[in-house]
């Protein structure tokens, strides 16, 4: 009897997807508002490890956001909510091992943006092939640094430090850093400037390399179809405004992520197809700028305005 609860109990874990999301920091809460925004909803457990689903068969494992690959990888969790940056470096490192590769990128989530930058001071001119062979690199991310570096053929010392990497260089550790960076004032702060790209990083779903078995396949298609739609909405704004018949090809050319627009004619049906002035609605998909704006009133838009979208079914 006890044999088959426990056999039961294995059966209906596979009937449920696990995800793991970062327990606490900068991904935890945009991860949780995501997946609400995608109708899941869920009850928390006394230790506050798994998040029980109840709309959707679907538990959150919450984690370190360094253990999420290897959760992964080991079959533990089903996908995961990670940064690309730790995603990769954890690839690389396999790889360097001579691992094979366990865990990919399924889609960008378009929150935690950062880059991996290198940060030098402030008084160096930026010359990696001359500057860089022989000095010492302080980072979180040696796998991503040293390919960086091989691929080049610069031959440095890879210093691997767990955090405050920024510190590095006034500590005598380092004479540069690789580190992550949003807005650059920890590096300003430590008279370090930002000055060249390893890695453009945003929060990633990431998933196994393989497929994923069974009735939790069904699952993560269902989910990932949701966060699409969450996802394409997060960005489109409904732009209307009026403008002369005659110029909308122009207008609309500076419009390359609108869907096709509806256009309705201001004076009741009296113009000629050709001529006279028409009102504009189009759902678009891009960041609706305020330098966007300004360009479509300087080629001929009047009276713009932008409205947020609340539902999408296409
Ligand atoms: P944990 O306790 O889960 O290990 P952590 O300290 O490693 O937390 P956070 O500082 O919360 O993690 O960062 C999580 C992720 O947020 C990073 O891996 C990165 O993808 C992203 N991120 C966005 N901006 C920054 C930034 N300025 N500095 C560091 N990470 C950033
Ligand atoms: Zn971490």
């Amino acid at each position: 009897m006890q044999r088959n609860a426990a056999a039961s109990a294995r059966d209906q874990l596979r009937d449920r997807l696990r995800i793991a999301i970062q327990k606490s920091g900068r991904l935890s809460e945009p991860a949780l508002a995501l997946l609400a925004a995608a109708g899941l909803s869920w009850q928390e457990s006394r230790d506050k490890l798994f998040y029980y689903g109840e709309s959707l068969p679907i538990d959150l494992l919450l984690v370190r956001d360094d253990d999420i690959p290897g959760l992964i990888a080991d079959g533990v969790c089903d996908l995961g909510f990670v940064g690309r940056n730790v995603l990769v470096e954890q690839d690389y490192e396999r790889q360097s091992r001579g691992e094979a590769p366990a865990f990919r990128e399924l889609r960008g989530l378009g929150f935690g943006r950062c880059k991996l930058m290198f940060g030098i001071p402030d008084d160096w001119e930026w010359d990696p092939q001359a500057q860089l062979p022989g000095t010492r690199i302080a980072t979180s991310y040696p796998a991503l640094l040293s390919r960086w570096l091989a691929e080049r053929n610069i031959e440095a010392s890879v210093v691997t430090m767990s955090g405050s990497v920024e510190l590095a260089p006034r500590l005598g550790q380092a004479e540069l850093v690789c580190d992550l960076v949003s807005s650059g004032a920890t590096l300003a702060s430590n008279r370090l400037k930002p000055v060249e790209v390893v890695l453009d990083s945003e929060a990633v779903l990431a998933g196994p390399a393989g497929a994923i078995a069974d009735a939790r396949a069904g699952i993560a298609e269902l989910l990932m179809r949701r966060l699409d739609g969450v996802l394409k909405l997060r960005d489109s704004k409904l732009l209307m405004f009026q403008a002369p018949r005659a110029i909308l090809p122009h207008l609309m050319q500076l419009l390359p992520d609108a869907e096709p627009p509806t256009v309705m004619s201001l004076d009741g049906g009296t113009q000629t197809r050709t001529d006279g002035d028409v009102a504009l609605q189009a759902l678009c998909h891009g960041a609706m700028t305020w330098q966007r704006l300004e360009e479509l009133k300087r080629a001929g838009a009047r009276g713009l305005m932008v409205l947020p979208v609340e539902r999408l079914l296409a």
